[in-house]
């Protein structure tokens, strides 16, 4: 691992939150510790970590009140957050994925140390830059459907647009797309 990622464990459970710090730490993270929601959010302000790992129940500010907090203060809106889960209740998966939890562990069901995998994997989601041939497949019919020009260049300076492409999920092989100029960077499309 090049950069040394700095992790916030926010767990009540002093023995779990100790097993985690440990692994996390194995694995080269710098880690910082809270042991409820309120503690989270005043350790992630003071210290904004690169990923902040949370429990849901907790007394004070439970981890979903925690989320909340720190995606209303504008230091901490950015950093991923994962939720770990004891109850594994599929009602808090949802409610961690509406509320824009990057990933939901059931303890139990998954070791620290596959934890960890899933949080590097946050970090090392790529950007790819795909150049399209304008004579294959749904090309045509993306610049009609865009109102683009024919030979799929960018408007504004002509250079040919690419697709920009960001992986969300590997194991599921899943991207989020955009079409851009890659001289101007102009976004031709959502
Ligand atoms: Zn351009």
């Amino acid at each position: 691992m090049e950069k040394k990622y700095k992790i916030l464990l926010v767990d009540d459970d002093a023995d779990s939150r100790g097993i985690y710090a440990e692994v996390f730490k194995t694995s080269g993270f710098s880690v910082i510790e809270a042991v409820d929601g309120l503690d989270g959010i005043n350790k992630a302000i003071a210290n904004v970590p690169d990923v902040i790992f949370t429990g849901i129940i907790m007394p004070k500010m439970d981890g979903f009140g925690l989320k909340d907090a720190l995606s209303k203060n504008v230091a901490t809106s950015n950093i991923p957050v994962v939720m770990s889960s004891h109850m594994g209740r599929e009602e808090d998966r949802k409610k961690a994925d509406d509320a824009g939890v990057k990933d939901f562990f059931v303890a139990g069901m998954i070791t620290p140390k596959e934890v960890v995998a899933r949080v590097l994997n946050l970090f090392s989601l790529v950007k790819y830059k795909l150049k399209l041939n304008i004579n294959a497949g749904d090309i045509s019919r993306l610049t009609r459907e865009l109102k683009l020009k024919d030979d799929f260049s960018c408007p504004e300076c002509g250079e040919d647009l690419v697709l920009n492409i960001e992986m969300t999920n590997k194991e599921r092989k899943e991207f989020t797309g955009r079409i851009i100029c890659p001289r101007c960077d102009s976004g031709q499309t959502e």
